[in-house]
């Protein structure tokens, strides 16, 4: 592998303006990553793009007696150490192009975390704040249908995203199993306790993302009781970290929705803002005097963590950030020209491949307990990951300690390792 080749990956126009592509990016990363372990050019083609992806369009009856078809998608990115496994997102502006970067996500999360998947995602792109529970229901029941050819729990685990939860896994295992003939609560992972989910599932995500805040404060020396964190995003990732580090004794001066963002030096109270927000993740309407989310990346704080979606910090913005630690608890919230200036400027950056790979990681659990039929109690899931987490955290670290490189490509360079290996077992490289 040439040492200019990375620079194909970059179009030309991102001289000039930066690649806001996510595919773009995860495989200019993976290319680098790749091109510093010394592996063939093989296996960058093998890995570039997704081994498949299914797009399929689900009409859906509404409940005004019309019918609307939505497209939807399913994208496997490499299965060679087992089935893959990955959300499902409901958003307005999803395209494939996405949801194939986030299935290559997901299989660095998996290799990093050390669990036998690789990675997959899926996507329809709807607006769910305008869905009746109904039509929700019947859109997911739709989707299930056209793709329960592709996936299952020794294929393809499909999990939750932004904006799907636990009810929408629930309907969608149950389509599944009246579409198989038999029960498999193994085919989908973030279910409600009562039908085979895991405890400690719905905040693995923010936990996972809060041992990595906890881990990179050590690394430069900052006490936890006092850091003045700000969090963009409220959704699930970001109110649960918001509760753990304010029980850890931060303060979290900022936080974020899709509407505006609160700031405050001296500390938002963050009980009342948890206790008036919606299922959206949406609390920032009830008040006056909100800043923009732009803004809010920009003001004083010691760790910011971007919890909502992707490409927010940029060549734009990365000189204006003030933190010293960003833990990337979104999918891609950091660009690549982002997170050079970042490194440049001395801020420790914990990745989204790893600082989010806590969802999947207890997703990987649940899949677990629901083959052995035996569960676990809560505190047995949070160690488990607790062990895992920290051992991710510091493989990532020392790699980026010894190959001299950023925390970005040391995630990479853990996460392609195993699924590399298991490719060239199996002579796909
Ligand atoms: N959607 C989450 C992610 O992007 C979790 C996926 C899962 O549980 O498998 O990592």
């Amino acid at each position: 592998m040439g040492k200019n080749d990375v620079t194909k990956y970059v179009s030309e126009n991102d001289k000039e303006k930066e690649s806001l592509n996510l595919l773009t990016s995860a495989q200019t990363v993976i290319h680098d990553a790749l091109n510093r372990l010394g592996l063939p050019e093989a296996a960058f083609e093998l890995l570039k793009e997704p081994l498949r992806t299914l797009h399929v369009r689900i009409p859906v009856r509404m409940d005004d007696g019309s019918v609307k078809t939505f497209s939807g998608f399913r994208v496997q990115h490499n299965d060679s150490v087992g089935p893959t496994i990955g959300g499902v997102r409901f958003h307005p502006k999803v395209n494939d192009d996405e949801i194939k970067a986030f299935a290559m996500w997901m299989s660095m999360k998996c290799g990093i975390a050390d669990i036998p998947f690789g990675g997959g995602k899926g996507g329809i792109i709807c607006n769910p704040r305008a869905l009746s529970f109904s039509e929700l229901e019947r859109l997911s029941r739709g989707y299930v249908r056209s793709i329960s050819q592709i996936v299952g729990p020794t294929k393809d685990i499909p999990a939750p995203d932004m904006y799907t939860n636990s009810q929408i896994m629930a309907w969608m295992m149950d389509e599944y199993n009246r579409h198989r003939k038999f029960d498999s609560p193994g085919f989908i992972t973030g279910k409600p306790l009562v039908l085979g989910g895991s405890e400690g599932r719905e905040e693995a995500g923010a936990l996972g993302a809060a041992i990595c805040i906890e881990e990179a404060a050590k690394i430069r020396g900052l006490r936890i009781k006092g850091a003045r964190i700000i969090i963009q995003g409220f959704g699930n990732a970001g109110s649960y970290i918001a509760k753990f580090m304010h029980r850890s004794g931060a303060i979290i001066v900022g936080i974020s929705d899709v509407y505006g963002a609160l700031y405050n030096p001296d500390g938002l109270n963050i009980e009342y803002l948890l206790s008036r927000l919606d299922s959206f993740g949406t609390v920032t309407t009830l008040f006056d005097g909100t800043i923009t989310n732009e803004e809010l990346l920009e003001q004083d704080c010691d760790i910011l963590v971007p919890a909502a979606i992707s490409n927010q910090i940029t060549a734009k913005n990365a000189h204006n950030i003030r933190a010293s630690i960003i833990v990337e608890a979104a999918n891609g919230p950091t660009t690549i020209e982002g997170t050079k200036i970042l490194s440049e400027r001395g801020i420790f950056l914990v990745p989204d491949v790893l600082a989010g790979s806590g969802g999947v990681t207890v997703s990987y659990f649940e899949w677990v307990q629901n083959k052995q039929g035996y569960y676990w109690d809560e505190d047995e899931v949070k160690n488990k990951l607790h062990e895992k987490m920290i051992r991710a955290f510091h493989q990532v670290y020392e790699t980026s300690k010894s190959k001299n490189v950023n925390m970005r490509i040391a995630a990479y360079m853990v996460g392609v390792r195993k699924m590399v290996e298991a490719s060239e077992f199996r002579g796909w490289i």
